[in-house]
């Protein structure tokens, strides 16, 4: 199939797109999206193929607006309200109980659904004009880095989508933060644009699923499906180092040889010279790393390095999430500097 370009004043073709049951690149604040009607079971199972997506990895369903919450979900808690009228529109998801009216492909057979109202302007204007929740989850092939710009997703989905809408870079760069709220207290699920700071303002304890921080031992079973997948990985391995900036400069190039490749805070980029590098980003800029953090990871597949190096911000305010893609693209192979 023909992949088509819109541009972000071809509001009306993305929403019929969606309409005749097609599936659309999508631009937000956090990732490009792989949307389809996420009412339409068979549209919705057009997503799993695009990506190679595990079955049992459920999506999540963006609304235009926070009162399409009723429609789609039962025994909201107060916390909800709270949470969206802080965040909404924004990079953050709630897990709630579903409706039977959502289709089991979007909720993997779950008894809860994730539920996002995202921010960017282009993306809310398609939810309007199609008038129905999209189901998507990021627009990549599933494992590899998530696309935070319309080039990178058009490397993984031209010709398996009917088209794409451009909206500019990602502003915030990271998938949206994940906490379910059908628990006491509510679990964080996955780290994001909006921080566990924020949250805990807004909800006061919030518990941390220790899949945010560690991998899961065989056996063990996460809260959410899409951790237990590898995810974000580039193709070569990645040693995540941690620690004082300058001391995990200096770490890195004692131990770097020949071929491998190093995303390092851009003060560092002079001391790798002669090898592949990705700047993250000003050491302390982790907003600006979270824009930079997918495209770095991305950069090294179209290299032969055998190794990558990766400086990680400390794990406070939207550091967590950077901290949480690096360390799983490692599969939580990390260093201590
Ligand atoms: P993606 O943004 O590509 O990572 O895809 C959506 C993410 O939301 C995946 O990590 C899913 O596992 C997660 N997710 C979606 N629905 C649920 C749910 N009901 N419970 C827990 N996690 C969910
Ligand atoms: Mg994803």
């Amino acid at each position: 199939m023909d992949t088509l370009r819109l541009n972000a004043g071809q509001v009306a073709e993305a929403a019929a797109t969606l309409r005749r049951g097609g599936l659309l690149g999508i631009p937000t604040e956090t990732v490009y999206g792989l949307g389809a009607n996420g009412l339409d079971q068979e549209a919705v199972e057009r997503i799993f193929q695009a990506k190679g997506r595990p079955q049992d990895n459920p999506l999540i369903l963006h609304i235009p607006t926070a009162d399409w919450l009723e429609r789609y979900c039962e025994d909201i808690p107060a916390a909800a309200y709270a949470l969206a009228e802080r965040f909404w529109p924004g990079p953050l998801t709630m897990i709630l109980k579903h409706k039977p009216v959502v289709p089991r492909a979007v909720t993997a057979g779950l008894d809860t659904v994730g539920m996002r109202c995202p921010a960017h302007p282009v993306c809310r204007a398609i939810l309007t004009a199609a008038d129905l929740p999209v189901a998507a989850p990021s627009g990549n092939t599933s494992g590899r880095p998530s696309p935070t710009n319309m080039a990178d997703m058009l490397e993984d989905m031209e010709g398996k989508i009917d088209g794409i809408v451009d909206g500019g870079p990602c502003q915030v760069g990271v998938e949206s933060t994940i906490i379910d709220l059908t628990e006491q207290p509510p679990r964080l699920l996955r780290p994001g644009g909006v921080t566990l700071e924020e949250l805990e303002e807004v909800l006061g304890e919030v518990a941390v699923d220790p899949a945010v921080t560690r991998l899961m031992g065989a056996g063990e079973q996460p809260r959410a499906p899409g951790m237990k997948y590898r995810h974000y990985a580039p193709k070569a391995p990645v040693t995540v180092v941690r620690g004082d900036p300058a001391d995990g400069a200096r770490y890195i190039r004692r131990h770097l040889t020949d071929g491998d490749g190093v995303i390092c805070f851009n003060e560092f980029v002079p001391l790798f010279e002669g090898h592949p590098v990705e700047p993250s980003g000003p050491k302390d800029d982790p907003a600006e790393q979270a824009r930079r953090v997918f495209d770095a990871l991305r950069y090294f597949d179209g290299t032969d390095v055998s190794h990558i190096w990766a400086q990680c911000p400390d794990p406070e305010g939207i550091g967590l999430a950077v901290s949480n893609r690096l360390n799983k693209a490692a599969g939580f192979h990390i260093v201590q500097a």
